[in-house]
């Protein structure tokens, strides 16, 4: 084996993955679909908003100059509301009942809010104070201006961007399409789900899980279920799976006597680019293509497909649907306990995190770290990451923690007591 391919760094593994990536092409969705989505189109501006001068406040629109002392009185000589089209200038002396959103009649250039005037007879208000040129008032074209990009291709499709392109009424939207992704596990000792109970056998999980972290990120795979360790029935499911843009595989892809994923890969016309990553759990994980196909060889251990699919999968899979942003978030966590780490691999440790009294976002184990034991990946708000330098870290010391999905939610709002107790 050459040496280049074998035990690379997880940062070399990552850009070697994000060198095969080929652009996934575009497509057109409704935009109530397109939430999540990537834009392959600059979307301008086809109007400016607001289309002109308006009222930011409900009150009265005014001429400022009018209100030099204290306590002017105004007559009111009109009510505008939203898509009104005042035509009536406001003269000196007067002024017009007026609506949030509303256009600025001619003559008027500031906003008194209701709040601040009082009602008397005679269709007559009083302002106690004066108010400044300009004041409440939503400038045309501030918004956006007629013809400006509002939203430029490679812009991820949050709520508010779904909110600026109905503004600009676009009913479709060209977006990166999402790759057709299919999952294989593979192994002789595998229970299907819908398999009688044997207490001897294995059950299949990793399918399962890959699928629930594909579909997290908005794309719904293909599951190809499981092939037993024999090269031809092998065979058969990895070229059905290379049909698609991205095939996961999980079991076999290591050394052992019955791992015959990398060879079979390679019959297929599958280039290898690496095989083994510096990395704990994860380390047997390996990455192929054939064209525009990827494949990435997982390993068998549940908890090391997981942390492999957020390491080269999840990245490949952003990349292809046009996001910037192709990583977990990261933040930075004080250890409540000590953790032992052998420099050499990089370790990923499965944590919780919580805010202690100070504010501190503290990390402690989510439980046992085998790479087998899904119930602390299950329990987890992400994976802690010791570098591969590192030679431990003591209770109190700082590190850095992807962070899984669900933590992106917190348990206290910080502006609300605390929840009551469910009796
Ligand atoms: P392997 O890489 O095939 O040697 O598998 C390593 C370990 O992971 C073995 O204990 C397998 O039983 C287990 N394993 C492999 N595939 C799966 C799967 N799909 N679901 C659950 N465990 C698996
Ligand atoms: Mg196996």
């Amino acid at each position: 084996m050459n040496d280049k391919l074998n035990n690379l760094s997880v940062g070399e593994a990552q850009a070697c993955v994000l060198r095969y990536v080929p652009p996934g092409g575009s497509e057109a969705v409704p935009l109530e679909q397109s939430l999540g989505r990537v834009l392959t189109e600059d979307v301008r501006a086809n109007r400016d908003l607001p289309p002109c001068d308006v009222s930011a406040m409900d009150g009265f629109a005014v001429r400022s100059n009018d209100l030099v002392g204290d306590d002017t009185v105004l007559t009111v000589i009109g009510d505008i509301k939203a898509g009104d089209r005042p035509r009536q200038a406001i003269a000196s002396g007067q002024c017009a009942r007026i609506m949030t959103g509303a256009p600025l009649p001619p003559g008027a250039d500031a906003i008194v809010r209701v709040e601040d005037t009082q009602a008397l007879s005679g269709a007559r208000i009083g302002i106690a104070a004066p108010v400044k040129a300009g004041k409440d008032i939503r400038v045309q074209g501030e918004v956006m201006q007629n013809g400006e990009t509002a939203l430029a291709a490679g812009t991820e499709i949050t709520p508010g961007a779904v909110g600026v392109l109905a503004s600009l009424k676009r009913a479709r939207v060209s977006v990166r399409r999402r790759p057709r992704v299919a999952i294989l596990s593979s192994g002789d000792e595998l229970e299907a789900l819908d398999a009688p109970f044997d207490p001897e056998r294995i059950p299949e999980s990793n399918a399962y899980a890959l699928m629930a972290q594909t579909q997290a990120l908005g794309i719904e795979p293909v599951y190809l279920g499981i092939a037993r360790d024999d090269p031809e029935e092998l065979a058969g499911c990895l070229r059905q799976g290379l049909a698609h843009d991205v095939l996961l595989v999980s079991g076999g892809s290591s050394v052992g006597a019955h791992d015959h994923v990398r060879p079979t890969l390679e019959a297929l016309g599958v280039t290898l680019h690496f095989w083994g990553v510096e990395m704990k759990p994860g380390h047997p994980v390996a990455f192929g293509t054939r064209d525009q196909h990827l494949v990435f060889a997982l390993p068998g251990n549940p908890v090391s497909s997981m942390v492999c699919f957020e390491q080269f999968v999840l990245p490949a899979l952003r990349a292809f649907m046009g996001h910037a942003r192709l990583f977990r978030r990261t933040v930075t966590a004080t250890l409540t306990q000590a953790v032992k780490h052998r420099p050499g691999r990089a370790e990923f440790v499965r944590v919780t995190l919580q805010r202690d009294a100070n504010g501190r976002l503290t990390a402690a184990s989510a439980g046992g770290q085998g790479s087998d034991n899904l119930c602390s990946m299950a329990r987890a708000d992400g994976l802690l990451i010791l570098p591969e330098h590192c030679a431990g870290l003591a209770a109190g010391a700082t590190a850095r923690v992807q962070l899984f999905d669900g933590a992106g939610f917190e348990v206290a709002s910080g502006f609300m007591e605390k929840m009551e107790e469910t009796p």
